[in-house]
């Protein structure tokens, strides 16, 4: 009798270890705490910013944090500034929350997040600017630069990423890269900056393309610019312009140009062309961070993402017909902040490394804003944004 209780017992416990690697998300068991001070209270409260009478938009700003749920906020906020303290992005005056589900299942990546974003059309993960049969789908960005507009597309991730992807492109598997760079040149947009250069330099080049072509002498020949410093895009002349400053994503620390280095220039350029604009701002680093589960990281990537916030709520507080939109894609890491926490010291738990399917949070300021307030889904914020451009996303079942 000895031996079947054995392997009963021997049984239960391998149930048990695979029920805790169930729990603990996509591939680690066990949680993980983090330890980080608490900055003292109102130690930073950014000012409030003007308040801008509702009227005409003339120009969109999306700022995208990649990962950034409202777990990621709080407790960044709290290691950074303190629990009664403001990031500028909390201090904009309209506040919503966005459903976040991809056809076909509930977490969503962030392929289909920004196409639902872009198009007004819910997708299935792993596919950018197409449905779930494959057809392609409009992009407002696409339309909006159709009817006259100019289009930046701004990242710390690489340019061919799914975020900025997603307002170019159509792809069936986000991971086809190379036909991501293709179709970013032909939109003939105004301004691409992040990483992603691998894409758009041949093999024998040091780049990742096997087809050989060279995007960049491509992009020249099409009279783009292209720049590979932050030294060469403060430098760089009026006219469409290429920024490619890392062979893959921009580094998580010490990477420049930063967010909000690139969106000053990115503003200036747009402003420059003399026509109405729209640009997206991302940054891919609180995604990243929190797939690592490392706090201090992702703070560090909400304090960058924050300074960005920052440059393009002073412009559009000084230009008045500018509508700034800040959201998330999607919460990344399951982070709860434990009862051990003291006023001082945050005690924090990483219970997965996963994407979550709770509601992002939704900021908005200026002209158009409040349109963002209350619960809204991913395809209506698009829809929103393309409203406020003056764009007509296509009708149908989404
Ligand atoms: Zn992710």
């Amino acid at each position: 009798m000895r031996r079947p209780l054995v392997l009963a017992a021997a049984a239960l416990v391998a149930l048990a270890v695979a029920f805790a690697f169930q729990l603990g998300g996509r591939s680690r068991a066990a949680a993980k705490v983090e330890r980080l001070p608490v900055a003292a209270a109102g130690e930073r409260v950014a000012p409030a910013p003007p308040v801008i009478a509702d009227g005409v938009v003339r120009n969109v700003v999306l700022l995208l944090g990649d990962g950034l749920g409202l777990s990621q906020l709080s407790t960044a906020r709290i290691h950074l500034h303190g629990p009664t303290g403001r990031l500028a992005l909390e201090r904009l005056p309209v506040l919503g929350l966005m459903t976040v589900h991809p056809a076909g299942g509930l977490v969503p990546k962030s392929d289909a997040a920004a196409t639902a974003l872009a198009s007004g059309f819910a997708t299935t993960n792993g596919r950018i600017g197409s449905d779930p049969a494959g057809r392609p789908l409009g992009s407002f960005a696409k339309g909006f630069h159709e009817l006259g507009g100019a289009v930046g597309l701004v990242t710390t991730s690489r340019v061919t990423d799914a975020t900025p992807a997603a307002f170019a492109a159509h792809v069936e598997r986000r991971g086809d890269q190379a036909a991501i760079a293709e179709q970013l040149l032909e939109a003939r947009f105004d301004l691409l900056l992040g990483g992603g250069r691998a894409w758009f330099a041949p093999v024998a080049a040091g780049g990742a393309r096997a087809d050989g072509r060279d995007l960049r002498a491509e992009a020249r020949a099409a009279g783009y610019q292209v720049v590979e410093t932050l030294a060469g895009l403060d430098a760089a002349g009026p006219g469409p312009l290429l920024g490619l400053f890392a062979a893959d994503q921009l580094p998580l620390s010490s990477g420049e140009p930063t967010l909000d280095q690139m969106a000053r220039v990115a503003l200036t350029r747009l402003t420059a062309t003399g026509r109405p604009f729209f640009l997206l701002l991302e940054e891919e680093g609180l995604d990243t961070a929190a797939h690592q589960r490392d706090l201090e990281a992702l703070a560090a990537a909400l304090a960058r993402f924050d300074a960005a916030v920052e440059v393009a709520t002073e412009f559009a507080a000084a230009d008045g017909a500018t509508l700034v939109v800040v959201v998330g894609d999607h919460g990344t890491g399951a982070l709860r902040i434990d009862a051990r926490s003291t006023e001082r010291e945050l005690v924090a738990v990483w219970t997965s490394d996963a994407h979550l399917a709770d509601p992002v949070p939704l900021f908005a300021y200026g002209p158009g804003s409040t349109a963002f307030s209350g619960l809204h889904d991913n395809r209506d914020v698009g829809r929103a944004l393309a409203r406020a451009l003056g764009v007509e996303l296509a009708a149908g079942a989404r």
